[in-house]
């Protein structure tokens, strides 16, 4: 006889992870939305530090990492949610506020992980669609907030399409949606935005005790394979909630090492920054030249039609074998489109070689 399984698990659907673990130096990762570049300068050091501790369990509160990054951001530390990587803070925030005959409002297409919420907690998932430039729609997103909504999230800049909306528009938004209903602003990717200072954001925490602002050290901190992301809360009841959800000690003594060092290295994060924003350029000119219209980039990463009749499917496989990796658009909510992370100038330029020669 088979396992039987709670009813969810024939729900929840299955993170779409991309390819590329465990492959070789040559090929070109440009699928997951990483920095090519190693972790910050001494961060790697502090990691190992924290390791040769490891016979002791984490700090379970977090507390030298929530008050490094009170430091950076203003906000106190009891309004800081630690997590095993942001995801484990939004699947935390879906388990706290979600129950059958609740509502999650997000945009589609957006993080793939968004619609695991829905699944896992018996709540509905109302999707509204991204605009005719791929952007939130948020007077949409607003439209469909009603009494059974609890959790409303903007994916800013939103992955897949890369596209942002400015600082000024997401306080608007903040401003009309009820009080009771969580807001999760989820700006994993909002060092790399050129609208708005990628704190712009941080001041409506103030005045907005339904607001989480959701944020990582995966990408420009490069540290995505130690795990670590945060919230950053109106008030302290989100962090107090998704705390009471989830294991005690979700975050490893190197992650938390690794992210106060992080920390202390802004400079090198604005040099990463404007390096990504020139391989953004550098994309963006060379889909120009092929005659491709990408969404405008806020992010690491850039997204783009293929045009009428082209062979995603068959155009992600003929870049595989040649080593470079791209994620397909059928996987991430839309069929005919490609996202491609920015990675080292050579990367982009192989990648722009190998897709020009499919599609000439
Ligand atoms: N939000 C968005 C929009 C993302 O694209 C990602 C990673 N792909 C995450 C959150 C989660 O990142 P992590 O769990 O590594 O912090």
């Amino acid at each position: 006889m088979p396992l039987e399984f709670a009813s969810r698990i024939g729900r929840i659907p299955v993170y779409p992870a991309a390819d590329g673990y465990a492959l070789g130096d040559e090929v070109a990762l440009l699928a997951s939305n990483e920095t090519p570049f190693p972790p910050l300068p001494g961060v790697v050091a502090a990691a190992q530090a924290a390791v040769a501790g490891a016979n002791r369990y984490p700090d379970p509160g977090n507390g030298e990492l929530r008050r490094a990054l009170a430091h950076r951001t203003g906000v106190a530390p009891d309004r800081i949610a630690i997590g095993n990587g942001s995801c484990d803070v939004l699947l935390a925030a879906g388990e706290a506020l979600l129950e059958p005959g609740a509502e999650v409002v997000y945009s589609w297409p957006s993080f793939s992980v968004y619609p695991h919420l829905a699944a896992a907690s018996g709540a509905r998932a109302v999707m509204v669609p991204l605009d005719a430039q791929d952007r939130h729609d948020l007077g949409a997103m607003l439209a469909e907030i009603t009494v059974a909504t609890r959790l409303v999230i903007v994916c800013n800049p939103n992955n897949p399409t890369a596209t942002a909306r400015s600082a000024a528009e997401i306080a608007e938004f903040v401003a009309a949606v009820p009080r009771q209903v969580a807001v999760i602003v989820d700006e994993a990717y909002c060092e790399f935005t050129t609208l708005d200072d990628p704190d712009a954001t941080l001041g409506l925490l103030d005045t907005h005790a339904n607001l989480v602002l959701l944020r990582t050290f995966s990408k420009v901190y490069g540290l995505a394979g130690l795990r670590v992301g945060y919230g950053l809360c109106g008030s302290p009841a989100f962090k107090t909630a998704v705390d009471q959800v989830r294991q005690p000690f979700f975050c490893n003594v190197a992650a938390q090492a690794a992210a106060v060092e992080a920390l202390r290295h802004q400079d090198e994060v604005t040099r990463r920054v404007e390096q990504t924003i020139a391989a953004r350029l550098q994309i963006e000119e060379g889909l120009a030249a092929l005659g491709l219209r990408p969404a405008e980039s806020q992010a690491n990463f850039v997204w783009f039609h293929l045009g009428e009749d082209a062979d995603e499917p068959g155009i992600v496989a003929a870049l595989g074998e040649q080593d470079i990796l791209v994620r397909s658009g059928t996987a991430l909510g839309r069929a005919g489109c490609l996202r491609v992370t920015c990675g080292t100038p050579s990367e982009n330029a192989r990648f722009l070689a190998a897709l020009g020669g499919q599609l000439g």
